[in-house]
């Protein structure tokens, strides 16, 4: 079993979707759309910068980690994260889907359902039995939380046979 290397991103407006989904992967991503990326990438010396803006890209902070995206539609998820894979050599073993939230960055963890009962959907606490919550916002997952289609692009993307974390509900 290969060594899951720590890889750590920070990103600029406009690629607030992108950072979502490397959360979703499971890597530590920043993103705080008020800061300009030069302040930014200060603050998280350990963070690859991603960024659509030329001068930020070339910035002397920014160093050759600095991945430019400017050439890739805002719109196009699927290739902003294959530009990422593809720079940064990300193998399916990288990867650790679903284990951070995707609204605050922060770990989740599993917890016990009995805890739940007023905090998800009637339906889904009663048919589901694995979930897990946001350290810090307290946000809920459960499988199948996250659409196929989060699966489908890992797969597409990633390695296929790798990413059976989750799964949709049996
Ligand atoms: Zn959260």
């Amino acid at each position: 079993m290969k060594q899951r290397r720590e890889i750590a991103f920070a990103v600029t407006q406009p690629l607030g979707r992108l950072a979502k989904w490397l959360r979703l992967l499971g890597f530590d991503t920043l993103y705080e759309p008020e800061v300009s990326a030069v302040v930014f990438k200060k603050r998280c010396q350990k963070g690859i910068l991603l960024t659509r803006s030329k001068r930020s890209a070339e910035s002397e902070e920014a160093s050759e980690e600095a991945l430019m995206l400017n050439y890739v539609e805002a719109d196009h998820i699927n290739q902003q994260l294959q530009t990422v894979a593809a720079a940064m050599s990300l193998k399916a073993f990288d990867l650790k889907p679903f284990s951070r939230c995707i609204r605050c960055n922060a770990p989740i963890e599993k917890v016990d359902k009995m805890h739940l009962k007023s905090m998800v959907p009637d339906h889904i606490w009663e048919t589901h039995e694995n979930f897990s919550r946001c350290t810090q916002c307290h946000r809920v997952y459960w499988p199948g939380s996250h659409t196929d289609r989060s699966r489908n692009i890992i797969q597409k993307i990633f390695n296929p046979h790798d990413t059976k974390t989750h799964r949709s509900t049996p």
